[in-house]
């Protein structure tokens, strides 16, 4: 183990949807940015091995990191905010520390004692907490957020590893940032910091006494407040943080600053470093605030109820517009309504189409109607995974003339199935973890729009998915004018297409949205957004802009 490594643990108390991640995320970038190594990690405490096999609706959207671990959405936050991209180490479940267990009792790895909780589990924990800073570089600093609320009982083991991780590794190098909820009672007009109290008196009974107070409130904390929650839960007045509802999750990183967080936690952990350079965050934070210009675009799922589902794309989005002067509002459209009522009633007006990934057949039909509707409008369009699939299918039927064209995912009858299971695909049973995950590298072809928004030959970009274009089809495609604009190094599977006919119309096989940063935005979000400020420009009704910050709050909304 790195033993110069720091570690800070972030818990929630209260209430869930608070922000844990962003709040680990923005102290993440904070450090980052004082030169220091960092290094983020979730721990969830459900049963579920990853969220891998978990519906959206439950969960949110499955992260995928570069070495193919399926994680949970935290870990995008943490990619955007410390721009670094991070391994299957940065996220461990329950059910992870229990097969791992569970297995080495089964190989005997136990010598016939009893396994239990204390001490075979939490050991688990602390090895995954310490593995973390093993990734063969110097780590400075890991920040590991505990998921879930203080109080829950899913959550006790963890909390116990981190007791006992500070105690063997010793107090000065561990840190305990607590975050809790300050509300405002409209009828007493007064901020109450019971719930604070009491949730930290919840920690204190584990034997964890936060080092910091990080609390969200709709109100400014004053210094009566700040002192009563320093008074009862035991922590000097600086170290009580307020962190007030902004309308932008990338300004939280400034208000922590602002409140001196990154400076205490430097101090308390001995770590000397010179103040966090946050000019070209905060360049990119004014910008998010002082746009007027806005594009719509739709985003055409079955999760749309659920904007959790899409949170990478919707990030992505904030990301393209900083880098295309242009605010996005995204138009949610369930595509099983499209169904019933036709594209016109739900589309009509948007600047840009967007379809994401999904499994299943429910509302795709609804799906290929948004493309077609979008490829006959000339409206700016981006496929993603499911996207491409659904864009490669409308066209084989209403372009190619193949008539009944469809996924083998959909309809196993389908007499031109143009997207078909990938062959290392076919022979698997188990679920979990099978899919074709992870980064893999794309060739780009020259002259396509892919090349010219790449400005590359080559990317490496990371997927999640089973099927792909079937190859048996390509030439039918491209004969009736589709493009392959990108290939696996072998040639053998589409990782892009596009139609040139079109102003902007191109999908992707993987998931563009998981590497787009806030200052450095994806090409083919950028493209998108930039395509759709232009259609906008072209079809103005001459109607006055209406501007809205999107990505409004920073708790999470499960
Ligand atoms: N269901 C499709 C497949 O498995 C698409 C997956 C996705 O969109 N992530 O290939």
């Amino acid at each position: 183990m790195g033993g110069k490594t720091k570690y800070i643990f972030v818990t929630g108390g209260v209430v869930s949807s608070l922000g844990k991640g962003i709040a680990a995320s923005s102290i993440g970038l904070l450090l980052k940015q004082r030169g220091l190594n960092v290094v983020l990690q979730k721990f969830d405490p459900y049963l579920n091995v990853d969220p891998g096999t978990m519906s959206p609706f439950q969960h949110g959207e499955v992260y995928v990191t570069d070495d193919g671990a399926e994680t949970d959405l935290d870990l995008g936050h943490y990619e955007r905010f410390i721009d670094r991209d991070l391994s299957q180490r940065s996220n461990v479940t329950t059910g992870q520390i229990y097969e791992t267990v569970i297995n080495r009792e089964r190989e005997g790895g136990y010598l016939g004692r009893t396994v239990q909780v204390v001490p075979h589990v939490t050991d688990e924990i602390k090895a995954r907490i310490r593995l973390a800073s093993e990734n063969g570089e110097n780590v400075d600093v890991v920040i590991t957020e505990i998921g879930g609320t203080t109080g829950d009982i899913e959550g006790l083991p963890f909390l116990e590893a981190v007791r006992q991780f500070r105690l063997n590794h010793g107090r000065e190098k561990c840190l305990n940032i607590h975050l809790t909820l300050v509300p405002y009672i409209k009828a007493a007009r007064e901020l109450k910091t019971k719930p604070t109290q009491h949730s930290v008196k919840a920690l204190l009974e584990i034997g964890i006494q936060p080092d910091i107070l990080i609390c969200r409130t709709e109100r400014p904390l004053n210094q009566d407040i700040r002192g009563k929650i320093a008074l009862f839960c035991n922590v000097d007045i600086r170290e009580v943080i307020e962190a007030r509802d902004v309308p932008s999750i990338y300004q939280v990183p400034l208000q922590f600053r602002k409140e001196g967080l990154d400076d205490i936690i430097c101090d308390k952990l001995h770590l000397t470093c010179p103040p966090p350079d946050m000019a070209e965050w905060e360049r990119m934070v004014e910008k998010i605030y002082s746009m007027t210009e806005s594009v719509e675009i739709a985003m055409c799922g079955k999760y749309v109820h659920l904007h959790d589902a899409y949170k990478s794309i919707v990030e992505s989005f904030t990301h393209a517009g900083v880098a295309n002067d242009v605010h996005v509002n995204v138009r949610w459209v369930d595509t099983e309504k499209v169904e019933q009522d036709g594209p016109e009633t739900h589309l009509a007006g948007v600047q840009g189409v967007l379809v994401p990934g999904g499994f299943g057949d429910r509302g795709i039909e609804g799906k290929v109607m948004a493309v077609r509707y979008a490829r006959e409008n000339n409206i700016p369009f981006l496929g993603i995974c499911l996207g491409l699939q659904v864009a490669v299918i409308e066209f084989a039927r209403n372009v190619a003339g193949l008539k009944g064209a469809n996924s083998s995912e959909f309809d196993q009858d389908s007499p031109h199935p143009v997207i078909d299971l990938m062959l290392e695909q076919r022979s698997r049973t188990m679920m979990g973890g099978t899919m074709r995950l992870g980064s893999y590298p794309c060739r780009i072809t020259e002259g396509s729009l892919a090349h010219r928004l790449y400005g590359a030959f080559d990317t490496d970009e990371r997927h999640r998915h089973r099927f792909e274009v079937n190859n048996a089809y390509r030439k039918a495609l491209t004969d009736a004018g589709m493009v392959v604009s990108g290939v696996s190094p072998d040639g053998e599977l589409v990782e892009m297409m596009e139609l040139p006919d079109r102003p902007f119309f191109i999908g992707c096989q993987f998931h563009p949205e998981l590497k787009s940063r806030p200052n450095r935005a994806h090409p083919l979000f950028k493209g998108l957004v930039g395509a759709a400020k232009v259609f906008k420009r072209e079809h103005d009704t001459g109607q006055g802009e209406q501007s809205v910050i999107h990505g409004d709050d920073w708790r999470e909304e499960r």
